[in-house]
């Protein structure tokens, strides 16, 4: 590492330097995974600093806290929700952000589809898959995923992307390994139903503790809070 490198610096290079190995190892160009910097809790200036970086996605969890944040940092950079959304805010969150990631009902889009009707935009969304089939966790059962994105594929001022998922917690990234795979191999079968009006380009996943093998098994985006800024308070 270089000195003078700050700490955030070294944390993104470090990342960079993983991703680089694992999308060689899996014969993926590097250049086809984004990095998002996961801003909850993270103050200003540390989010400055990862941006002189060249992060250029932000991702937020919570739409009055992202609100403060687009505001004073501007628009410059892609700000994503990757939180759970509940359909009252599904109006603050159209007007705020560039992606959704955490779209895994239909009540929730049809309300974003109205939103975004309302101000004439159309809203990319991702379909968050419960992958792990967790009671605790968001996401739509994987039996149902083909069926929410071709109902939301129908909005019209939606636009599907691509999945996301949060795979169970283990201590091993390895074992989150047939979650990733899961959720590419979900993605194959919905490019195989050739659902018009859809992309299926991206696929958000992989955080700090295993996104060398979500890389690995196809992350488009990685979602990573604390090996960029630190633990979280
Ligand atoms: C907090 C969070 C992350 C980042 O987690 P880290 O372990 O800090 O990298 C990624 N995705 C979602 C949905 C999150 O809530």
């Amino acid at each position: 590492m270089v000195e003078g490198m700050s700490k955030i610096e070294k944390n993104i290079a470090r990342i960079r330097e993983t991703i680089t190995k694992a999308a060689a190892k899996s014969g993926r160009n590097t250049g086809d995974v984004k990095i998002m910097g996961v801003t909850k809790t993270v103050d200003d200036e540390r989010i400055m600093e990862a941006i002189a970086c060249g992060i250029t996605i932000m991702g937020e969890n919570y739409v009055q806290e992202a609100k403060r944040k687009i505001e004073t940092m501007g628009h410059d950079l892609e700000w994503h929700m990757i939180g759970h959304l509940q359909s009252n805010k599904a109006k603050y969150a159209v007007r705020l952000f560039d992606m959704i990631h955490s779209v895994d009902r239909l009540g929730l889009a049809k309300e974003l589809d109205k939103r975004a009707k309302g101000s004439g935009a159309i809203m990319k969304v991702l379909i968050e898959v419960n992958t792990g089939g967790e009671e605790t966790k968001s996401g739509v059962p994987q039996d149902e995923a083909i069926d929410l994105v071709r109902a939301v594929s129908r909005l019209d001022n939606l636009s599907v992307q691509g999945l996301m998922t949060m795979p169970p917690w283990f201590d091993s990234p390895e074992d989150a390994r047939p979650y990733f795979v899961k959720l590419r191999d979900l993605k194959n079968r919905i490019v195989d139903e050739a659902i018009e009006g859809i992309e299926m380009g991206v696929l958000s996943m992989g955080m700090t503790d295993d996104y060398g093998v979500a890389v690995e098994e196809g992350a488009t985006i990685v979602r990573i809070g604390r090996a960029i800024f630190g633990e979280r308070k």
